[in-house]
């Protein structure tokens, strides 16, 4: 398996999983331009994406996304309610509804949907895996619910965003409404609550990616097990 972090924050992002010739793409929030020049530099053909998998609609998650997708004819797996959200006259034939908890077989790979809280229409984070390694984007996540628990738990490498030191977010420049919209369970994790969550539900050994954002890599003592309930 193999995983590369195009872009990361709030300025765009996407996420590339592979495993021999069968790549996807979660999310494609920067520009078709740059993901194609920062593919290039990872040595990562543009070509061998097999499918775009979006968690929600905004604009951070899906700038790219139709030019990218129309260029080199992806199918892009979203929900209903992220497709209306987003308002983005998408190529039908390219465009696969998918329930927020789905699991989607692209060749070898298999993308399980994962809902989470966010304040977007019908958000949803992905797990990648081969069936042996699991490897885990969880972005925007207005809460640690039981879902990104089990994530963490599950999970051999594993993105979990956080987004804010409470602090500083209180006495920052921000209006009170975009505080509030931030930290009110529908917004984002702060840098605590991101590490409480993790700390209680990680099993060995931290990681930190070369794009600053923190990746969190564990090891079992064997195999892998792929455990998601259906009622994740
Ligand atoms: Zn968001």
């Amino acid at each position: 398996m193999k995983y590369c972090s195009i872009a990361s924050g709030s300025n765009g992002n996407c996420y590339y999983v592979a495993k021999g010739d069968d790549a996807v793409l979660i999310d494609v929030g920067i520009n078709r331009k740059h993901v194609e020049l920062r593919m290039a530099r990872a040595g990562i053909d543009p070509r061998s994406v097999k499918a775009i998998f979006i968690t929600h609609e905004h604009t951070d998650h899906i700038r790219g996304l139709m030019v990218f997708s129309k260029r080199y004819q992806v199918p892009i797996y979203l929900t209903r309610g992220t497709y209306e959200g987003a308002r983005l006259p998408l190529p039908s034939h390219l465009v696969h509804f998918i329930q927020p908890d789905d699991r989607i077989k692209v060749g070898e790979l298999t993308v399980l949907g994962i809902p989470k809280y966010h304040d977007a229409k019908e958000p949803c984070s992905f797990v990648v895996t081969d069936g042996k390694v699991n490897i885990s984007i969880m972005t925007d996540l207005g809460r640690g619910c039981d879902n990104v628990k089990h994530v963490i738990q599950h999970s051999d490498v594993l993105l979990l965003e956080s987004n804010y030191d409470t602090e500083m977010l209180l006495s920052g420049p921000y209006p009170y409404y975009l505080k509030n919209r931030i930290r009110g369970g529908w917004g984002h994790l702060s840098n605590a609550e991101a590490l409480q969550v993790f700390v209680e539900n990680k099993t060995i050994q931290t990681e930190t990616s070369d794009f600053g954002t923190p990746v969190w890599r564990k090891q079992y003592g064997g195999a892998c097990k792929v455990c998601f309930p259906s009622s994740l």
